[in-house]
C-alpha cells in the first residue's frame, strides 16, 4: 500500500517538473520518495502520513528559533487583515531596513527583494555598475542561487575559466565567472594577477554551507578583504545562510571582517520569501531610483514578510545568549556523534561553526569542493534513510549543512545520537 507521500508525489509529477518546486527536495541524491509535510512546530516536522521527525533542515535555514515561532505568527496575524500587498512604501520596510543596518557590519543601505537568488544577482549587478567591470570571482562549491553568473563550476581544474553547470547559460555569461578554490588564497591571487582590472566583484560564502559545512581557514577572509581592496573589486559576503545564524551580524560579525556588499535571505524573512542586499552607502547609491543600476520587484518589501522578519530579527538582536546556547548545543551534538563514530574506525570528519554542522565520511580534511567530493556518499545516503526511519530528518544530500535550532531539546539531540548509534550497528552487522 503506497503511503500518502508516495501518492502525492506521483500526482505532483504530473503537474510539476520532477514533482517538486526546488530540486533537492525530490530526494534525487539520496534516492527514495520525498516526504510531504503537513505541519511543523518547534524542532518537529509532521508528514501527511502522520509521522514525526526531528528537523535538521529548518526550511534550509530560516527556522533558527524553531517552526511556528509564536512572535512571528502573531506578527503575521496582526499584518494580515491590512491586505497582503500594496505596491507602495510601508512603515515596516524602513523599520526592517533600519534593523538590518544596525545588525550587519558594513550595511548602511539595504534593498529588500524576494529570495537569496535575487539578492545575489542584484549585488553582482551593482558591483558591475559601480566598477564598470564585468568579471566575477566565485568559489567552486559555493552556491549563490540560480542566477546565470553563479551556476558555473570549475572545469577540469578548479582554476579554469567558467564552464556552465546547467544548459541554458550562454557561454559568454559563463566566461565572465572565474572559479577559485575555496580556502585557497593563492588561487584567488592568481586570478587577480591575470584579470585584476576586469574583476568587478568577488562573492563568497564566508562559511560555506552548500558543500556541507566548511569553515574558512584562519586568514582566508582577511586575505580576500585585502585582495579586493588592493584590486578595487567589490567584496560580497553571501550571508543568505550565515546571516543572523552565526551571530546577529552573521559571519561578518563573527570573523570581524567587513565586506563591501552583503546578501541576505532565509532568516531575514522568518520563512516567508525575502532576500536583501546591502552595504556601503556609496555603492548602494548606484541602485535605482537613486542611481542608474536597475532592480525592482512587484512584491518586494511584502508587508507579511516584513512583519515576520521584524519579529524574528528583534528577538535575535536582543539575545546574544541564543547564539551561545545554539553553539553549545551543536558542540554537544558534535561530541556525541563523534563518540558514536570514533570506535567504528570509519573515516569521518565533522565540521561545525555555531549552529551549522555536517558529517562527511572521509579521511581528509574537508576544506573545499574537491575534498568534499571525496566523501563516501553512498554511506551518507544510507545514514539519511536510516535516520529518516528513526524520525530524524537530515538534509537529503551529503553536500548540505545541517542546522540546529533553539527549539532542539536535549531529548531531540539524544534521539538523534541514538539514531546514529543504531545506524552504526546496522552498518557493522552487514560489514
Ligand atoms: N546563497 C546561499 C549561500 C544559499 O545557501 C542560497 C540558498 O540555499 C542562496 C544564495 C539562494 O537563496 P534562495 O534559495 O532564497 O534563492
Amino acid at each position: 500500500m503506497a503511503t500518502l507521500s508516495e501518492q502525492y508525489f506521483e500526482l505532483s509529477k504530473q503537474f510539476i517538473p520532477g514533482g517538486v518546486n526546488s530540486p533537492v527536495r525530490a530526494f534525487g541524491q539520496v534516492g527514495g520518495t520525498p516526504i510531504f509535510m503537513a505541519r511543523a512546530e518547534g524542532a518537529l516536522l509532521y508528514d501527511v502520513d502522520g509521522n514525526r521527525y526531528i528537523d535538521y533542515i529548518g526550511s534550509w535555514g530560516p527556522m533558527i528559533l524553531g517552526h511556528a515561532y509564536d512572535p512571528v505568527l502573531d506578527a503575521i496575524r496582526a499584518a494580515l487583515p491590512h491586505s497582503t500587498s500594496f505596491g507602495a512604501p510601508t512603515v515596516r520596510e524602513y523599520q526592517l531596513a533600519e534593523l538590518v543596518c544596525s545588525m550587519v557590519p558594513g550595511v548602511e543601505r539595504v534593498r529588500m527583494v524576494n529570495s537569496g537568488t535575487e539578492a545575489c544577482m542584484s549585488a553582482i549587478r551593482v558591483a558591475r555598475g559601480a566598477t564598470g567591470r564585468t568579471k566575477v570571482i566565485k568559489f567552486a562549491g559555493n552556491y549563490h542561487g540560480h542566477g546565470d553568473s553563479f551556476l558555473i563550476k570549475a572545469g577540469s581544474g578548479a582554476t579554469t575559466l567558467g564552464i556552465p553547470t546547467s544548459p541554458g547559460i550562454p557561454p559568454a555569461v559563463a566566461a565572465d565567472t572565474l572559479i577559485a578554490r575555496y580556502n585557497d588564497l593563492a588561487d584567488v591571487e592568481r586570478l587577480f594577477a591575470a584579470h585584476g582590472p576586469d574583476i568587478a566583484a568577488l562573492i563568497v560564502e564566508p562559511v560555506a554551507g552548500n558543500m556541507g559545512c566548511i569553515p574558512p581557514l584562519p586568514g582566508f577572509l582577511e586575505g580576500l578583504r585585502g585582495l579586493c581592496t588592493r584590486h578595487g573589486a567589490v567584496l560580497i559576503f553571501d550571508e543568505v545562510m550565515t546571516g543572523f545564524r552565526l551571530a546577529p551580524g552573521g559571519a561578518a560579525e563573527l570573523y570581524g571582517i567587513t565586506p563591501d556588499l552583503v546578501t541576505l535571505g532565509k532568516i531575514l524573512g522568518a520563512g516567508l520569501p525575502v532576500g536583501a542586499y546591502g552595504g556601503r552607502a556609496d555603492l548602494m547609491a548606484h541602485v535605482a531610483p537613486e542611481g542608474p543600476v536597475y532592480q525592482a520587484g512587484t512584491l518586494s518589501g511584502n508587508p507579511l514578510a516584513m512583519a515576520a522578519g521584524l519579529a524574528l530579527l528583534k528577538t535575535l538582536k536582543e539575545s546574544h545568549e541564543i547564539y551561545t546556547s545554539l553553539a553549545r548545543k551543536t558542540e554537544h551534538l558534535h561530541t556525541q556523534l563523534a563518540a558514536v563514530l570514533q570506535p567504528t574506525g570509519w573515516p569521518y570528519r565533522i565540521n561545525r561553526v555555531g549552529s551549522m554542522i555536517s558529517v562527511h565520511f572521509t579521511d581528509t580534511e574537508v576544506l573545499d569542493y574537491d575534498t568534499a567530493q571525496q566523501q563516501d556518499v553512498p554511506r551518507f545516503n544510507r545514514l539519511f534513510h536510516h535516520c529518516l526511519s528513526k524520525g530524524v530528518y537530515l538534509p537529503p544530500s551529503a553536500y548540505e549543512s545541517w542546522f540546529v535550532s533553539d527549539a532542539h531539546t536535549e531529548t531531540h539531540l539524544e534521539l538523534t545520537v541514538e539514531a546514529f548509534r543504531s545506524f552504526v550497528d546496522t552498518e557493522l552487522a552487514y560489514a
